[in-house]
């Protein structure tokens, strides 16, 4: 069949990994539930399967995927984002310290700062997303940098190649591409070690199966990740593997859509008297759209405004939508909207939120991809009930 790691990215995602079955022939990877797996005299384990939280067949196939979507060797595929996240953390020694920016993902947020803070792990939350300011701020204690580009909900867009070269010897760079995908960007290409992602969102993208991952080129950094995969068991479900690839196999044809969807959201709401203010990395007003068309090769369906009128407006607002469904998560075929404030990002203490611009009349679209003129039609109504 050829090397599929040399193929377009709509073909890896559908092929890589995914070998039609060698006794059946089926052309979809079987979902194989089996917990354990006969051996052939002590350790003759058949293709190295023993025990399902170490391996197994259709987790590995996901994972086979995953590292080929993002142009590299190895992947993890993990229970949920979060999973993948205190894997990663777990490269780390008391002492160390995690250079990362306060609009992380509300529950990186509470994972660093609530739980590994207390195993003696060091993490400084900067509020800048300027590359040269984020390297400035690290020292020789530094051994993560860990970002998120475009970020959430401000959708700020982060230098990755630049954050790659300046970076302290011996400090990772992570990047978490939950938000930008493979289909708009490959941080490991920009010279980032490692990338994690919420499979929850996009990669899955239909809001029906929880997952995370953690690739890399680094086989070092594999087997470790592989270690604490195995001794944690945060693993993903065979079925939820299923739900997860078959997901991915649409994702070059979801992504443009939302894309289109948002862009034209995003148009919309810049000429709408009611907002105040539009974040979206794909219109020339905001500020890092130039770094956004260099890094990336488009933008995804996410779309923030501030809302005129305070709480009180976007009460009535969200009370007013009927396709967008107030919920958390993003990256559904479904149109979400949701209140960063005090969802999605909850845990962040209020004055740190306001300090970077997360407001209580901040709200957060995920555009998906139903027709554009009828998302258009919601949100016009939704607009004229405040
Ligand atoms: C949702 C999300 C996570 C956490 O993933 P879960 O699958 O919900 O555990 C991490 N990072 C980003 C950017 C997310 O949107």
């Amino acid at each position: 069949m050829g090397d599929v790691h040399e193929r377009g990215l709509a073909t890896r995602a559908i092929h890589a990994g995914q070998e039609p079955d060698p006794r059946t022939g089926a052309v979809v990877v079987p979902i194989v539930t089996a917990s354990t797996f006969r051996q052939d005299g002590v350790g003759g384990f058949r293709d190295g399967f023993e025990y399902a939280r170490t391996d197994n067949p259709t987790r590995r196939s996901l994972e086979q995927t995953l590292a080929a979507i993002e142009n590299a060797s190895h992947a993890r595929a993990f229970a949920s984002g979060s999973a993948a996240t205190a894997a990663v953390i777990s490269l780390f020694e008391p002492g160390d310290e995690v250079l990362t920016t306060i609009d992380v993902y509300g529950g990186t947020y509470r994972l660093f700062e609530q739980v590994f803070t207390r195993y003696g792990l060091r993490f400084r939350f900067l509020a800048s997303s300027d590359a040269d300011e984020i390297l400035a701020a690290a020292s020789e204690r530094t051994k993560m940098i860990w970002i998120e580009t475009p970020t959430n909900p401000l959708l700020n867009v982060i230098d990755i190649a630049r954050l790659a070269e300046g970076r302290p010897d011996g400090a990772a760079l992570v990047v978490d591409n939950t938000f930008g995908t493979p289909f708009f960007q490959n941080p490991l290409d920009l010279g980032a070690d490692i990338v994690v992602h919420s499979s929850t969102k996009y990669l899955g993208g239909h809001s029906d199966a929880l997952g995370g991952a953690v690739i890399t080129g680094d086989m070092g950094i594999d087997e470790r990740i592989a270690f604490h995969q195995n001794a944690a068991g945060a693993v993903p479900s065979p079925f939820d593997c299923y739900l997860l690839q078959r997901g991915i196999k649409t994702l070059a044809v979801r992504m443009p859509r939302h894309e289109e969807n948002a862009r034209r959201i995003a148009e919309m709401l810049e000429e709408h008297p009611l907002v105040e203010r539009v974040f979206f990395p794909g219109i020339t007003s905001h500020p890092h759209h130039d770094l956004a068309a260099r890094q990336m090769r488009g933008v995804p369906g996410m779309v923030s405004f501030r809302l005129r009128g305070g709480r009180p407006a976007v009460d009535r607002f969200f009370a007013a939508l009927e396709l967008f469904s107030l919920a958390e998560s993003l990256g559904g075929v479904e149109s979400l909207a949701c209140y960063p404030f005090t969802m999605t990002h909850g845990a962040i203490p209020d004055e740190q939120k306001l300090k970077i611009g997360i407001t209580d009349d901040l709200i957060r679209l995920s555009a998906g991809i139903e027709d554009g003129s009828d998302l258009l039609a919601d949100l016009e109504r939704a607009l004229a009930a405040v």
